[in-house]
This record gives C-alpha cells, structure tokens and sequence, in this order.
C-alpha cells in the first residue's frame, strides 16, 4: 500500500528537479498533498440493460478537496497527466476499484457485476502496466474477468503493436476492454478491427442530441451497427431521457449508463441501487 506513496514521492523529486517551483500550480500542489490525504475516492454509475437489468458499473474519480469542496475529473485529469501525478493516482484508482471488486464478489446480488476502470494514456504506456495491473489483482485477489479497462481513441495513436501486445496480455489473464468516448478523438477504422475490444461507448456528445439532431442520430446509429458488425458490446453513454432510450433501443442499442438510471453514487448506495433493481426486474441471483 505504500507504493503509491514511495512513486510518489518520486515523481514529486523529479518534478521539483525539472521544473520550476514557482511555476507549479496552486492545483497541482493540492493535488500532490490530497493522494497523501486521502482526499480522493470513487463513485460507481450503473450501466443497465434494456430490460433493467445491472450488467456493472463504471468507477468514477472524486476529489474532496479541503477548501474548494467536491472537484470532478474534469478539473484535474489534465493535470495529473501532465505532471505524471497521475501514475499515483491512477494506481490507486486501480488498487481502490479491485478491493471494490473483492467485495462485491461476497455480496450475492452483486457477485456478477463487472467494473469498468478509465486508464489514462500516461498510466496505460508504462513499460509495466501490464506487470501492474496483474499484481494488484493477485494482492488484492479479484476476479480479472470482472475488471474491464476503459480507453480512449486518444492514447491509441502511437506504437499500435505495443497497445495490441499490452491488451492480449491482459486478455489472457481475463482482463476486457472498452473503447471509451468513441468518436470524439482521432478515430481509425483501422485499430477497431486490431484492437481486442469487448465494447465500445458512443460518446454523451452523440447521445445528448440524438433526437433533435439528425447528424447526431445518423453517427449514433453508425456506431451501434459498426461496433455489433465487429462483435463488440455497444453501450450508450449520457442516457438522461426516456426519449433518448428509447431511440437508442429501436436502433439495436442494449446497454445503457446515465443519470435517467443512475448517477455516479458511493459503494453503499451503488449497492442499495443493484438491490433495488434486481428484485423489481425480478431477476434470478448468481
Ligand atoms: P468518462 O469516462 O467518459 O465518464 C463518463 C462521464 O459522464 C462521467 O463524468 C459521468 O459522471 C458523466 N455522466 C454519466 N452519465 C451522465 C448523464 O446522463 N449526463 C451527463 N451530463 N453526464 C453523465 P465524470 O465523472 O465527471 O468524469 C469525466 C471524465 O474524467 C471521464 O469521462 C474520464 O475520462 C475521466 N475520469 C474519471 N475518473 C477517472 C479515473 O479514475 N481515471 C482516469 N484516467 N480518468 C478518469
Ligand atoms: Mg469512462
Ligand atoms: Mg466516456
Ligand atoms: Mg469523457
């Protein structure tokens, strides 16, 4: 457990080498001091299928920052990136997610659930990611086949064979993968059909407008036959209406996650939601 704080301290070293002191940022700082505090944690967002059922959940990074109060991804993933405090922080991310995992596994009504982790480019082209994420399932002892890593397009762009070498080896352990935000970034036809995937996202920027927006509702509909042609699971991200639903089920789309479901909420609540949901769907345990 105290990895994390040994790279830490490290990178913190490098950093203060490198760089000028002055010109780090009043974020950064905090950001260096919240790991060590504790500060941050993790909320879980169902993702549910057309007949409400709890397929998993994605595993979302918060920040409780001492005086600015709640802080989302948005504001500091960026950051943590480009000063590689996100090697700490994404290794705590993971650490966190498979004692999650651990837990659920003992919760009959949850057993069965996967969680998806999002993986930072930095974090996923370290020469060892593959070495890393094999120990912290072994320490923590969950279940490979109930861990899936969420990527983006983004971090897809350089050395393709060494991105395909890395995902087999996880494969073969059991670890899946998901193609986060799909069409936002720099989409290449060419890695969906290199890339051993198991699901893909349309992105809430699609989904947002799909009924109003016909270019919105025509790349929607593209993505869903794309990613069912090539074998992958298609879960629309952002799913806040009925009508968006809806659309998104008559046009061959299953798996859904957003707030017309659930927003991102703590293990506790996570816990009470898949409860709920399983014993009104009426659904059979384990
Ligand atoms: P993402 O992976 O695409 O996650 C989905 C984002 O959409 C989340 O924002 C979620 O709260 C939000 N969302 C879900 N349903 C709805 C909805 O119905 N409507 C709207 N408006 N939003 C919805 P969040 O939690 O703020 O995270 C933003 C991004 O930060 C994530 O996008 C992901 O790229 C990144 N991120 C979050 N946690 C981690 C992490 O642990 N590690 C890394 N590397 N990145 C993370
Ligand atoms: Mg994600
Ligand atoms: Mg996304
Ligand atoms: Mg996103």
């Amino acid at each position: 457990t105290n990895t994390a704080f040994a790279m830490l301290g490290l990178y913190a070293l490098v950093h203060i080498m490198v760089t000028d002191v002055a010109e780090s940022s009043r974020l950064e700082i905090d950001m260096r001091k919240g790991i060590n505090r504790e500060e941050f944690f993790l909320v879980y967002q169902a993702q549910v299928t057309s007949e409400g059922r709890v397929l998993g959940a994605e595993a979302l990074l918060r920040w409780k920052h001492p005086q600015q109060g709640l802080i989302s991804p948005g504001e500091f993933i960026d950051l943590a990136e480009q000063t590689g405090l996100i090697i700490p922080l994404g290794a705590w991310v993971l650490r966190t997610a498979c004692v999650q995992l651990v837990t659920w596994s003992q919760m009959p009504e949850l057993a069965q659930l996967n969680l998806s982790v999002n993986v930072s480019a930095r974090q996923f082209h370290q020469k060892d990611f593959v070495d890393q994420v094999q120990a912290v399932l072994q320490r923590t002892g969950a279940n490979p086949q109930r861990l899936k890593l969420e990527l983006t397009e983004s971090m897809l762009v350089q050395d393709m064979d060494d991105i395909v070498h890395k995902m087999e080896a996880l494969r073969a352990i059991g670890v899946s993968f998901s193609l986060d935000d799909f069409g936002t970034g720099y989409s290449s036809l060419n890695y969906l059909k290199r890339l051993p995937l198991e699901q893909i996202k349309i992105d809430q920027s699609f989904v947002r407008d799909v009924l109003a927006d016909p270019n919105d509702a025509a790349i929607a509909n593209t993505i869903i036959t794309l990613g069912k042609s090539l074998g992958f699971a298609v879960v629309a991200e952002g799913v806040e209406t009925q009508g968006q639903r809806d659309f998104l089920l008559e046009h061959d789309c299953h798996i859904f996650q957003g707030y017309l479901f659930s927003r991102p909420i703590p293990s506790p609540e996570f816990v009470a939601f898949v409860r709920a949901a399983q014993s009104s769907a009426g659904f059979a345990v384990g």
